[in-house]
Parts: structure tokens; sequence; C-alpha cells
């Protein structure tokens, strides 16, 4: 039988330094730039303990991504391995430039690899900028051989707009397709679209790359959702440093991976209580089923390239784990479960609010 995703683990690296200076990146928009690289407290062993197969209640899919470039941090590559070699899949986020870690990948046992995916983010100014190009899609080339799955995704920005028949061109010449597209956004407030255009000339604009990924994003976006939501969950959001497990990219602190290792990790699902303007990782978090009755395509869809009949940028394994919507794995609440888990986070998020106010007090 085909192994179905237990839950989503977003992991975020408190790396947030970078080799390239994106003018878009998150980080510079709220200036974290800091030469802060990632100090891990714990081995890689010790923090696939932590994230067991046992503890988790299967095998899931780890998201990895840092504030900056998430594989500058060395440990990062054996943490990937040993969350592998425990049978979870995993998706590391990655600019593709620092070759040496390509090449230490390169190295991993096949069957690990068939479970590992990168996000190449093409920064194609910068790329540029700091002569990288050639780099990037050698590292892609590197990884696509070695048997691992990948996609390559832009980021749009208006900048970018002059440049984007030369793209097109480049993607054609070194992948043999189009490259998928994101949706750049500001990091405030309703966390609105990264662009000086409406809305729908900017969907207008980069429409002609023909992504699934863009498509879906551009769906969702700027919808605020009032559904019953499981992450907290389903999916669980964890600093791989300091093991803090939240909700969500809101929400509350539910329990700490590294706390005690032998006991179930804490779950509560955020329930109708997120409040985010919109769910702008829903092309992940809503793809993989956190709100089991929108009707979604499935991640793979909107992460794979066809080149021909056969090749294309996921393996099979990869393809299928990538299909799984949790609902097959995890039990629906009945309703009188969510009401009660409604009150739950209501609770934690008043005391959060009033330890908020004691600490501002205290200043
Ligand atoms: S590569 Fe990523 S982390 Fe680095 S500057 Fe660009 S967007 Fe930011
Ligand atoms: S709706 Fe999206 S952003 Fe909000 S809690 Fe659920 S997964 Fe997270």
């Amino acid at each position: 039988m085909k192994e179905k995703m237990k839950k989503f683990i977003d992991c975020y690296i408190p790396t947030e330094t970078c080799n390239l200076r994106c003018h878009y990146c998150y980080i510079t928009q709220n200036k974290k730039f800091n030469n802060k690289l990632a100090q891990f407290k714990y081995d890689a062993k010790f923090i696939r303990k932590a994230l067991s197969k046992d503890r988790l209640g299967g095998a899931c899919m780890f998201n990895l991504c840092a504030g900056g470039e998430t594989l500058l941090a060395e440990e990062v590559i054996e943490i990937v391995k040993e969350l592998l070699k425990e049978g979870h899949y995993v998706m590391i986020v990655t600019n593709g430039t620092l070759n040496s870690r390509f090449d230490k990948i390169a190295q991993f046992d096949s069957e690990l690899l068939k479970h590992l995916f990168f996000k190449f983010s093409f920064h194609y100014l910068e790329l540029v900028r700091i002569k990288k190009l050639n780099d990037f899609f050698d590292n892609i080339e590197k990884m696509k051989k070695v048997g691992a799955s990948f996609t390559v995704e832009i980021t749009p920005n208006d900048e970018l707009i002059p440049y984007k028949d030369e793209i097109m061109k480049l993607c054609e010449e070194k992948l043999g397709v189009l490259c998928h597209l994101t949706i750049g956004r500001k990091n405030s407030g309703e966390i609105p679209v990264l662009t000086n255009k409406s809305f729908k000339e900017y969907k207008e604009i980069w429409k002609s790359f023909k992504s699934e990924l863009f498509d879906f994003k551009a769906k969702i976006f700027g919808q605020k959702r009032n559904e019953f939501c499981y992450a907290g969950d389903w999916s669980l959001y964890v600093n791989l440093v300091s093991g803090d497990v939240t909700q969500c990219y809101c929400g509350v602190k539910i329990d700490n991976i590294y706390r005690d290792i032998n006991k179930p990790i804490k779950t509560l699902a955020i329930g109708n209580n997120c409040t985010l303007a919109h769910c702008y990782n829903g092309h992940a978090f809503l793809a993989f089923g956190c709100i089991p009755e929108l009707d979604t395509p499935t991640y793979d869809t909107l992460r794979n390239r066809k080149l021909n009949e056969t090749e294309e940028w996921l393996s099979l394994d990869m393809k299928d784990f990538m299909k799984s919507k949790l609902k097959d794995t995890n039990e629906e609440y009945t309703l009188k479960e969510k009401k009660m888990i409604n009150k739950k986070n209501k609770l934690y998020q008043n005391i959060k609010k009033i330890a908020k106010k004691i600490v501002r007090s205290k200043r």
C-alpha cells in the first residue's frame, strides 16, 4: 500500500542571513538581516528522536525553511539525513547557490534521495548580479541526477517585468519547461500582494508562465479563512532550534519537541480561530487538507512539471506522498469536540494576551 502523510510539519530554522539580497525578501522588508546563523542546541540524532515516527504517529512531510538561506547552517544537512532515515519525507527551501551543500547531499543513499524535495527559489536578478546563474542550474541538475525531486519557483515582482521573456527563454533552455510562480507579499497588516499594479494586472502579466501554483495561490489570496482548521493538530509549526511548537503562523504555543522526547507531542487544532488575514501558504496547508471540506488540488500538481512522458520534476515516491490528504490518516472531530476545541483556543489566546500585557507593564 502507498504510504500516506500523517502530519505536515513546517519547520522554521532561525538563520537570519543570506548570501543574496533580494529586494522583495521578507527579511529585507523587516530589516532583519543580522548575520545570525541558526545555533542548534541538539545534534541531528537527538532531533530525529524528538521527531520520530512513533511520536508523530507515522511518516510526515517536513518543510525546512529558514528566515534567510536554509542551507547556510551546515547542520541542516545532517538533520535532513536523519529525518529521511527515520522514514519521513523532507522538503528544503533554498536559493540553490551553495554548491558544497549540494555536493554533500548528492552523497546520500539513493533510497533517501527519493524522499527529498527541493524548492529552488529562482532569484533571477540576484543570481545575475552575483554571477551565480550557472551554479543555480548546475545544482538543480545535480539533484535531478541523483534522484531527488524539485520544483523551481520565481517570485514575480514589478522589477522583473522587463526580464520576463528573457527568463522564460532561459527556463526553456535550462530546464526544458517554464518555472512555477509564487505570489510576492508584503508582511504587514492585511498581507497584501507585493506590487504597485492592481491584482488583476499582476495576474494578467504573469499568467503566461501557466503555473498551477500561481493560479491556486491567486485563487485563495486575500480570502480570510473562517472554516474549522486542523493546523495545530494535523500540521504543526516547529522552531527546530528552540523546539517550540505553535499551531501555525498564528495561534498559541502548544508544546516543545525537546521537553520530554518520550511523551507524545501535544496538539491543539486552531479551529475557527485563525487570525491571519489570509492563508498565504495555503498551497501547502490547504492542499494537504488542513481544512478538509475545502476542495483543493493535491500538492504534487502545484509543484510538478512534466518534461515528456518519462521525465518530470517529482520522483514517483514523492509524487504519491504529495498526493496525500490529511483527512485520510486523521480523524475529523465531531461538532461537540469542535466546540470544546474552540473554547480551549479562546482561553489560551486570552492567557497569551494577558501575559503580553504583564510583560509590557514590566518594561
Ligand atoms: S534568497 Fe531568499 S532569503 Fe535570501 S535574500 Fe533572497 S528571498 Fe531572502
Ligand atoms: S487557515 Fe491557514 S494560516 Fe490559518 S491556521 Fe489554518 S493553515 Fe494556518
